[in-house]
């Protein structure tokens, strides 16, 4: 990571009490753990939010998103089981810090954001901060990215009232698929695997996401 010293160890206190909260949360496995004691979540906040980056909560990053919190960014990671060879789509880039995290544990990460301001920031810094196996597009992700696909995961960070049938298609078999599902009166996370034609699904537990806005989400404006 192309970092000063200084930056990377400014909060590293808050970075150990957040991964102690991690793992006692229940998150064992060891390379989502040491890739969010590598990845700077501060920088991902606005600077008024520093101080906040590292609790177990959201915070805004402006055009009414937010940054997940560190507990869920984890659980979604492990729930993906990556060993470091995979390509995997992530459909809802927001601050970038989630993509951060993917690149950190998989060969390639293919991102997809709606909103361009929040793409834009976040490539910027992901390319300052050094990552260059990410590729980015401006987008409704509901539609996936086939030309680029097949994908070995995919990530959605915004919850619809199913998994679209896009991205479905572009997971390899054996592939998973996890996703916050529902609406603002009720979500929960899941995990999908692929098997040939059909999928098994886990259910992780309650949640809470903004939107996916798109053709095969929620509609604008709902
Ligand atoms: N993973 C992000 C992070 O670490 O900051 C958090 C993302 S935020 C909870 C969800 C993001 O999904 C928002 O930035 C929102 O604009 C984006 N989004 C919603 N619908 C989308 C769609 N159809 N395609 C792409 N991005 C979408």
């Amino acid at each position: 990571m192309n970092l000063p010293t200084h930056t990377f160890q400014k909060y590293a206190g808050h970075r150990q009490k957040m991964i102690e909260e991690i793992m006692n949360r229940g998150i064992k496995d060891l390379r989502v753990i040491e890739a969010m004691n590598r990845v700077p979540r501060h920088l991902f906040v606005r600077d008024s939010f520093h101080h906040k980056a590292y609790g177990d909560h959201p915070l805004p990053i402006g055009e009414s998103q937010t940054i997940s919190q560190p507990y869920v960014v984890a659980a979604m990671s492990a729930a993906l089981q990556l060993t470091g060879e995979e390509r995997v789509l992530e459909i809802g880039t927001g601050s970038g810090y989630q993509t951060a995290i993917l690149s950190e544990l998989a060969a390639q990460v293919f991102t997809i954001e709606r909103v361009k301001s929040l793409g834009q920031q976040a490539k910027q810094l992901l390319d300052k901060l050094g990552y260059t196996h990410i590729n980015y597009k401006i987008f409704d992700g509901t539609y996936g990215w086939r030309e680029l696909g097949p994908y070995d995961a995919v990530l959605i960070t915004a919850a619809g009232p199913e998994v679209p049938q896009a991205l479905i298609e572009q997971v390899k078999d054996g592939g998973r698929i996890v996703a916050p599902i529902g609406d603002d009166q009720g979500q929960e996370l899941r995990v999908y695997t692929k098997r040939g034609k059909r999928f098994s699904m886990k259910r992780m537990g309650d949640c809470f996401f903004v939107p996916l806005i798109g053709k095969y989400g929620v509609p604008e404006g709902e």
